[in-house]
């Protein structure tokens, strides 16, 4: 018997057939003797139209009130998918994040886990109950309703697994596993048998939406048994998230290429070469906790600077509005917002011990046509920004290069 974690996506849970597919599984798990903990998304789409509702009567929602709405899409399929259990003579109960007791700082919208109480829940388990616990949602110490960010039911299922000691998280969706790249946009995309804990941390951050970033970060720190798998499948092995480091001769020096299309460019031009500046520009973004990922200084000329960064596209114009209040202060020429951009990455620890792949990378890049305007690189990995609308062009043609449709 094991302890057994079960994450449905919304495309998993998106209307009462697939939810009913959902309670199908569950039970032959339960047959099997297995404890399950089911964690579920929001019916597909939902949170997307919770979101429009919300522009829809106010521009500038506080963010409390938008948490209220955006968690309500997972209250609908917790008591659903419990009732289909329960239907299948299962005894099955439903759990809203703060009924777990899961408790998150107060950033709204964005919130971290910061304990989850167990006792409840374990008591059901042990009367042998199949526990339904409604994913991207918990409460902070006021008891407000907080939310973890988009794709964040993946965290929770995690964080849970991690919480409870569960033999195995699957997170169940509408691929077969975690792939090369993603299939949406390269048809012989790979899939892979297993993935080590830190490209896949990598693929994550740098834009695969398959697992939230923060899951992986959980999974990392827990050691969860991780999986992916397909719910649209009766059986599969999907692919499992290793922890040892590899260090194999064989290894691929590629092993997948993750995009963002949700990032934007901010340069701030022609700032003075001197000590501090960097700290300037980015504090006062920090302070209004805007995440900024890439950061790239420029060569100076006559003594100025360029400073670009990247922010997520939903943030480019409050970042903006900070930068023109202090663009005088900081002796700034001007500040460049550009939304068009992708950033593309090319993940594989095999990167550690082989050289040439960025030529190669750019070589390609280049035969394409497409230009890049920015690059940062870590052992593992090679990002760039390049347009948005030479994306799948430059993903599909790397794809090749690299050899990872074989
Ligand atoms: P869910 O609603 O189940 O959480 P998501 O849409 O969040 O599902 O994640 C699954 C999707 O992730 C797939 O449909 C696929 O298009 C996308 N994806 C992106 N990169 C990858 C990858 N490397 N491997 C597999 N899927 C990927
Ligand atoms: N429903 C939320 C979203 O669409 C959380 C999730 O699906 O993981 O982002
Ligand atoms: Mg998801």
């Amino acid at each position: 018997m094991s302890l057994i974690v079960q994450k449905y996506g919304g495309t998993s849970v998106a209307n009462p057939e697939r939810i009913n597919a959902v309670a199908d599984r569950v039970k032959r798990f339960v047959d099997k003797g297995h404890k399950v903990v089911v964690v579920v998304s929001a019916m597909s789409g939902e949170t997307n139209k919770l979101l429009q509702f919300i522009n829809d009567v106010n521009k500038k929602p506080d963010p409390r009130e938008s948490d209220v709405v955006l968690s309500t899409g997972e209250q609908v399929t917790i008591g659903l998918t419990a009732l289909a259990i329960q239907a299948r003579g299962v005894k099955a109960k439903s759990y809203t994040g703060a009924q777990v007791k899961i408790l998150t700082d107060n950033a709204h919208s964005k919130a971290r886990i910061i304990n989850i109480g167990t006792e409840n829940i374990r008591k059901d388990l042990d009367n042998g109950y199949v526990l339904v616990i409604a994913g991207f949602q918990g409460a902070d110490e006021q008891g407000n309703i907080t939310t973890l960010g988009r794709g964040g039911s993946d965290t929770t299922a995690v964080a849970i697994a991690a919480a409870l000691g569960a033999d195995e998280c699957q997170i169940y969706t509408d691929v077969n596993g975690i792939y090369t790249t993603d299939p949406r946009v390269v048809s012989n995309a790979r899939k892979l048998k297993s993935i080590t804990f830190e490209e896949m941390l990598e693929m994550a951050s740098l834009g695969s939406k398959v697992l939230q970033i923060r899951s992986v970060e959980f999974a990392g720190k827990y050691k969860v048994n991780l999986r992916v798998l397909s719910s649209f499948e009766e059986d599969g092995e999907g692919t499992i998230i290793t922890y040892e480091e590899s260090h194999k001769m064989e290894d691929p020096i590629i092993s997948g290429i993750a995009f963002n299309r949700d990032e934007a460019k901010v340069t701030v031009e022609s700032i003075p070469d001197k000590p501090g500046i960097a700290y300037q520009i980015l504090g006062p973004i920090a302070e209004q906790n805007i995440d900024v990922d890439m950061i790239i200084q420029n060569i100076g000329h006559d003594g100025l600077n360029d400073f670009t960064f990247t922010v997520n596209k939903t943030e480019l114009d409050k970042t903006i509005e900070i930068l023109e209040k202090m663009k005088d202060h900081l002796g700034a020429k001007t500040i460049i917002g550009d939304s068009n951009i992708a950033k593309l990455s090319l993940v594989g620890v095999g990167m550690k011990s082989h050289v040439g792949v960025a030529s190669k990378m750019f070589r390609t890049l280049s035969e394409e046509g497409i230009n890049i305007s920015t690059i940062s690189t870590s052992e593992i990995k090679i990002s760039i920004l390049i347009e948005e609308k030479s994306l799948d062009a430059a993903v599909q043609s790397l794809h090749k290069a690299f050899n990872l449709d074989q």
